[in-house]
């Protein structure tokens, strides 16, 4: 497999320095699955152009398999994973952005042309473009022929795939790491957390504000939910710090509000949404219920007239990963006393979530099994009991409107079920019927005329029996 990347224009040499790659010489690795090989083809004061040859053993590579279709696939010739493991071994010092000869140049915008020879893209051309082109490149993409004998065959898979933009080495590199496994959607060792670490790592500074970014994580994870939550979490939570410093920056100078208000995403709206509630309400005390890691917290703690709040899930995982994106531990003394984290099940009676105000249960439904949700319900309403519940879910009626969801399927490979709104407020009510409470709903997000909001939300006051 093939990658070419050329710089043209004036200093075309440039490209060398960063790539540390001298012109005059071939520069092979060796990698457990065969060679790669990095040469210029191109050397003018025009042009520098460098390829990058992988050579895969396809022996190597399926030692100790059984059947044949493992010696005879598409991995040697398909840009891959593989491909981007060998461009991490090569091309590791530009990614990571250092060059100590010319150091100006790791962040100089450089006229630089890319070309993929062969790629699978599951999803097609189209997919290709709504990768590459929010990054600011211009695609070109010519299908690969089948052979022509064989209509019978459909249309290859196979794409050449070319890039131009005026972009930084780095930039281009750590883009064709991330995407060119997604694309062709496998990846050849095992998938796991570190995986997460390094997708957010070279993500950073771009991923978050992918339109596809779904499709993105979701594909370089291999729909591993776990995974994937831990990915969104983060992102979604640097999302909420990066609001947070805008808005201290925007109240010290004084922008206009208005200024602010650049489109949330639909999980902070849901979270702000919540808080809002919550503080009007007159809660003092609240439960976070399925707290996750913690972004209804760090809203909450925000604000004083939150005295005491209680998170509390059944992760042991996503309380640590609380614990440090909150930074329990240097937390001011006054802020952690307000705080605690607990481990719990929401399908058991815990004394401990007794004697609040408040609990809100913020997309966690979801996760459970319907049967079970019989127990969730009299542990909060019949024991915890606190006078105010906020519980919100996924309107499934308005997930025809995800561009990226498939018919039928739910947002989330973890949800149980995904209610319309009729289902909800159906539950809803027998719910506060059953233990003396009223309830109210608001939709969470958008308003679509005929299918809702995303999210739903009702509200729960303990006293009057019945519905509201
Ligand atoms: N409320 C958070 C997290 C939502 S994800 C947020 O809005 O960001 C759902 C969370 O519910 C996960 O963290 C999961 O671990 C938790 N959860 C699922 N089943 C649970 C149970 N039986 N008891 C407690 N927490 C549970």
């Amino acid at each position: 497999m093939l990658l070419t990347l050329s710089q043209t224009g004036p200093q075309a040499e440039s490209i060398s320095f960063l790539l540390h790659k001298h012109p005059a010489n071939l520069h092979v690795v060796e990698l457990p699955f065969g060679n790669a090989t990095v040469f210029y083809t191109e050397t003018t004061d025009e042009k520098f152009t460098v390829q990058l040859l992988l050579a895969i053993d396809p022996v190597e590579l399926v030692r100790g398999a059984q059947q044949l279709e493992q010696y005879v696939n598409d991995r040697p010739y398909v840009a891959s994973s593989y491909l981007t493991v060998a461009m991490g071994r090569v091309f590791g010092t530009a990614m990571a952005g250092n060059c100590k000869k010319r150091p100006e140049l790791v962040d100089t915008k450089l006229p630089l042309t890319v070309v993929v020879e062969v790629i699978r893209s599951l999803g097609g051309e189209q997919v290709l473009h709504k990768l590459f082109e929010p990054l600011g490149y211009k695609v070109s993409v010519t299908r690969h022929s089948l052979d022509e004998k064989f209509p019978e065959w459909g249309e290859s898979p196979y794409f050449r795939l070319a890039l131009e933009a005026n972009a930084t080495v780095r930039d281009t590199l750590t883009h064709l790491y991330v995407l060119m496994p997604v694309l062709d959607d496998q990846k050849h060792y095992y998938v796991g957390d570190a995986e997460v670490e390094k997708l957010l790592s070279r993500g950073e500074g771009w991923l978050n504000t992918h339109p596809e970014r779904q499709l993105i994580v979701s594909r370089y994870l291999k729909r591993r939910v776990s995974l994937m939550d831990q990915a969104f979490a983060r992102l979604l939570s640097d999302e909420v710090e990066d609001t947070d410093a805008a808005e201290s920056q925007a109240e010290q100078s004084g922008i206009a509000e208005k200024e602010l208000e650049r489109p949330l995403t639909l999980h902070t709206q849901r979270i702000n949404l919540v808080a809002t509630r919550l503080k009007e309400l007159g809660a003092k005390t609240v439960l976070d219920l399925g707290c996750g890691e913690g972004r209804l917290i760090r809203r909450l703690l925000a604000d004083r007239t939150f005295e005491r709040i209680q998170g509390v899930d059944v992760s042991h995982r996503a309380l640590e990963v609380a614990a440090s994106r909150l930074k329990l531990e240097s937390m001011p003394a006054r802020q952690r006393e307000r705080l605690t984290l607990l481990q719990g099940s929401l399908l058991y009676r815990d004394h401990r979530l007794a004697g609040f105000d408040a609990a809100a249960v913020v997309e966690v439904i979801e996760h459970l099994d319907q049967p079970r949700l019989l127990a969730f319900e009299r542990v909060l309403f019949e024991f915890a009991r606190p006078t105010h519940i906020v519980i919100t879910t996924p309107n499934r009626e308005y997930n025809v409107l995800f561009p990226t969801l498939l018919p039928g399927k739910m947002r989330h490979g973890d949800h149980r079920f995904e209610w319309t709104r009729q289902e909800f407020e159906g539950w809803a009510f027998r719910v506060a019927e059953r233990f003396s409470y009223t309830v109210r709903f608001e939709p969470v997000g958008p308003v679509d005329a005929l299918h809702g909001a995303p999210s739903q939300m009702a509200i729960f006051v303990l006293g009057e029996g019945g519905a509201a």
